[in-house]
């Protein structure tokens, strides 16, 4: 139970959306009862509230726990779906509904030798449910992303010694979390609806809100205060309630990287290595912003080093550690933060066939291919949430799965009203969402550097070329597309 938060219980896993944000909005009974401990709850209290909802709406009697699916088949005949799981069990269903998440199909880096190493090994993503120590060991960290900045800030509170290999450096942000307080507590419980209402109003649903200022048009005085205030402030204000053109023009974007850069050299106290952890290949917030609570001064610490493998490539991993082109780092365990084969990667391990047999990773060998990310031309029936193409891929998650569901629900019960069996988009609505996606993704300037938001991984082949995969239009725009396509009774939707 709980998905994301039942596997990534590595050290240091939070929040990065306000607790109060992100849990289910659609119950009161739940509103009432849950009460968050921290604007950003860690790890084991979301794993928590998602065994303590599932209790709540007695969820687990309709949930068969570990059932990895092999294939998934549509039986055209029949307008069912047949789905197979890899100890060869069977279900059928009209209905298939894909909620295998974005971000769920961990990646190992692609370095000879992982599976010679003798010490202790984790990918963050399959984090043992037994405690690890890192007292007196000597720890390696690959990887630096969102994952990697959480993991290796908790890690460096114990460990005996650590090393931090970094292939790109990232743009890092304060989190700013605190415990909640009673009054605050109740002043939550009190005001969901109106927090609803503004995640809802929001690019990303989050509860921070763009200036509507640019931030070329204000006074370098008023830009560096804006960017002060949102500095000092919790959460991804400082990306997501910045001015309104920074994630979209490249001189107003350079205005706050140049301040984020000053950031990192004011908290790290050795300039050579505040340098290296300063990104040069891309402008703040054109990849995901990992939100730290004393990152930059884990470099400070005498027992840690940074190892930029840019300059000093990986060569391989050994019996006793990490080899780079300059020597073999010997370490006691070897934590693999190197993230996942994002949004499309749970789609590619499943085979699933459509319309003649038709199969889906042929069709989106070239990348996705959808009807507002929820549809796919040649496998009816099909919804996938969270899928390629949907918003919910750049969103307070739960915000825009709800949406997901809701349109989805609405969906299929038109079609029982309707009598029909059978849905699919046509053709021509693929081609025309998909080229929107691509569209809208242009004007963005993370479309122009390489992460997994564009579908690169560099350890998976097949995956180094930038795909649209994520829809950059907003969550509001979004929402008001599906809505329309309900009203007008489905466009680019046949029914049979
Ligand atoms: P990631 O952002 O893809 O980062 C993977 C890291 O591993 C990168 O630093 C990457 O370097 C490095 N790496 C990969 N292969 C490597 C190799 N062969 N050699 C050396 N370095 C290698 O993955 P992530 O940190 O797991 O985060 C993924 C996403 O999960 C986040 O962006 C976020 O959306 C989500 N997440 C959310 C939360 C939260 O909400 N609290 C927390 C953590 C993660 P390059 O950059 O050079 O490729």
């Amino acid at each position: 139970m709980g998905g994301t938060w039942y596997w990534n219980r590595y050290p240091g896993a939070r929040f990065d959306s306000e607790s109060w944000t992100y849990g289910y909005s659609f119950s009161e009974e739940i509103l009432r009862e849950w009460e968050w401990s921290e604007h950003f709850a860690a790890q084991p209290e979301t794993l928590r509230y998602c065994n303590f909802v599932a209790d709540k709406l007695d969820l687990r009697r309709d949930i068969e726990f570990n059932r990895r699916i092999r294939t998934v088949t549509y039986d055209e005949a029949a307008h069912q779906w047949d789905v197979e799981s890899e100890d060869g069990r069977r279900a059928r269903a009209r209905f298939l509904i894909t909620a295998i998440g974005p971000l769920s199909a961990p990646t190992m880096p692609s370095i000879p030798g992982v599976e010679t190493f003798r010490g202790e090994s984790y990918h963050t993503g399959t984090w043992p449910h037994e405690p690890v120590g890192f007292a007196n060991k000597r720890v390696a960290v690959i990887g630096t992303g969102a994952t990697g900045v959480q993991a290796i800030t908790e890690i460096a509170k114990t460990v005996g010694h650590l090393t931090v290999f970094q292939r790109t450096p990232n743009w890092c942000a304060p989190l700013h979390n605190r415990p909640i307080d009673a009054a605050t507590q109740a002043r939550i419980k009190a005001t969901y609806p109106e927090t609803f209402a503004i995640c809802r109003e929001s690019f990303g649903c989050f509860i921070h809100q763009a200036d509507p200022r640019n931030a070329l048009e204000v006074s370098p005085e008023e830009r560096e205060a804006l960017f002060e205030k949102l500095y000092g402030e919790p959460g991804f204000g400082i990306w997501m309630g910045n001015f309104r053109d920074v994630l979209i023009d490249r001189e107003a974007n350079a205005t706050i990287t140049e301040f984020m850069r000053g950031k990192i050299r004011q908290r790290v106290k050795d300039p050579a290595l505040a340098e290296k952890l300063i990104p040069t290949n891309h402008g703040f917030g054109t990849r995901r912003v990992p939100l730290e609570s004393g990152y930059y001064e884990v470099f400070n610490q005498s027992n840690v080093r940074l190892v930029d493998v840019r300059e000093t490539p990986i060569e391989r991993i050994t019996p006793a550690g990490v080899k780079t082109s300059e020597g073999e780092h010997e370490v006691d365990m070897i934590i693999y933060a190197t993230g996942f084969d994002a949004i499309t990667g749970a789609f590619d391990r499943i085979d699933v066939r459509g319309r003649g047999g038709r199969r889906l990773r042929d069709k989106w060998a070239e990348g996705p291919r959808t009807y507002l990310g929820l549809q796919i031309e040649g496998f009816p029936n099909l919804f996938t949430l969270v899928g390629p193409h949907n918003a919910a891929t750049f969103c307070n998650i739960p915000r825009c799965i709800e949406q997901n569901v809701d349109w989805v629900t609405a969906l299929i019960a038109h079609m029982r009203e309707s009598g029909h069996v059978r849905v699919e988009a046509t053709r021509e609505a693929e081609a025309e969402w998909t080229q929107h996606v691509h569209d809208t993704g242009r004007r963005m300037l993370f479309t122009q550097v390489d992460s997994w938001m564009m579908g690169i991984n560099s350890n998976v082949t097949g995956k180094q070329k930038r795909t649209f995969i994520v829809y950059a239009g907003g969550a509001p725009k979004y929402r008001e597309r599906c809505d329309e396509v309900a009203a007008r009774g489905y466009p680019g939707l046949s029914f049979g």
